[in-house]
């Protein structure tokens, strides 16, 4: 069976795509079966994978709202043809488009509309060993199709003042739906994230953290490095892009850690 993971933070711009593409990548890369979902309508987890958005036959939108199967709308992440990227190792991806933003209106009238994602997953969940499902920054009907689905959540943060008050809104999301939707929902880890250990309120907020959430804090601490912030204008995750660069190093860092956690849990 799959762990499923949800990448969560309703802040934007705090690095949830950025993880879920590495992760995925990183994971890949240690030859895991990787199905990566996209279930944010700006779709950069999707570009960032190599795959273009306007060119999806079908996506994560005809499995929620037309029953698609995952089995038949899922594509190959595409590392383009320059040999030094072609031999890294690829996920499958349920992309999104655009038109994912009216998926959000047209679930409202639909029936099990916070499981729809559930479902098509249920009928894949053998294939994989990981499912990351990147959401957007916000807690409407597509997050909550995420948080239904998963078994977990990975919390990126950055380590900033208002970063522990964000946390709080998140933490009572992911209560409410642990009590009334999904009984298996649980926080996997935070993940310090555009870390830069020379900025002392970052240091003081990590220790903060790491006092308050104990083990629930990953160890690994990906860093702020520009060529993460690079690599999707090539369509690549940092870790195809460049995996020498510090930031590519901390998320397969990362991956590692994970797959660590979850051998000894099981
Ligand atoms: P979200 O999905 O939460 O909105 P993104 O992953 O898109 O956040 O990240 C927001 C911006 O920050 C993007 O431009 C991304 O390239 C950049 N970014 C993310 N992580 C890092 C990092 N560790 N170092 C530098 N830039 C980063
Ligand atoms: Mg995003």
């Amino acid at each position: 069976m799959a762990h499923i993971f949800c990448v969560a933070n309703q802040k934007g711009g705090v690095g949830k795509t950025t993880t879920t593409v590495n992760l995925s990548a990183g994971l890949a890369a240690l030859s895991q079966r990787v199905l990566m979902v996209d279930l944010d309508p700006q779709g950069n987890a999707t570009m960032g994978s190599g795959v273009d958005k306007r060119e999806l036959e079908l996506s994560v939108y005809e499995v929620l709202i037309e029953g698609a199967e995952i089995a038949k709308a899922k594509v190959l992440s595409n590392w383009g043809d320059q040999p030094a990227h072609r031999l890294h190792k690829t996920y499958d991806i349920l992309g999104a488009s655009r038109e994912l933003a009216a998926a959000e209106l047209e679930l409202v009238g639909m029936e099990n509309r916070e499981k729809r994602l559930k479902q098509a997953l249920e009928k894949v969940d053998n294939d994989y060993d990981f499912v990351l499902i990147d959401c957007p920054p916000s807690l409407s009907l597509l997050t909550l199709n995420g948080l239904c689905s998963a078994n977990g959540v990975i919390v990126p943060m950055q380590c900033e003042y208002f970063a522990l008050e964000g946390l709080t809104d998140l933490v009572n999301t992911i209560k409410q739906v642990h009590a009334n939707l999904n009984r298996e929902l649980k926080i996997i880890g935070l993940l310090r994230v555009m870390f830069d250990p020379r900025v002392s309120l970052q240091v003081q907020v990590s220790d903060q953290l790491k006092a308050h959430f104990g083990d629930k804090v990953f160890n690994a601490v990906i860093p702020r490095n520009v060529r993460l912030a690079e690599a999707p204008s090539f369509g690549l995750p940092g870790v195809v892009y460049d995996p020498n660069a510090k930031g590519s190093q901390a998320f397969i860092a990362f991956a590692k850690e994970m797959v660590e956690r979850i051998a000894k849990n099981t």
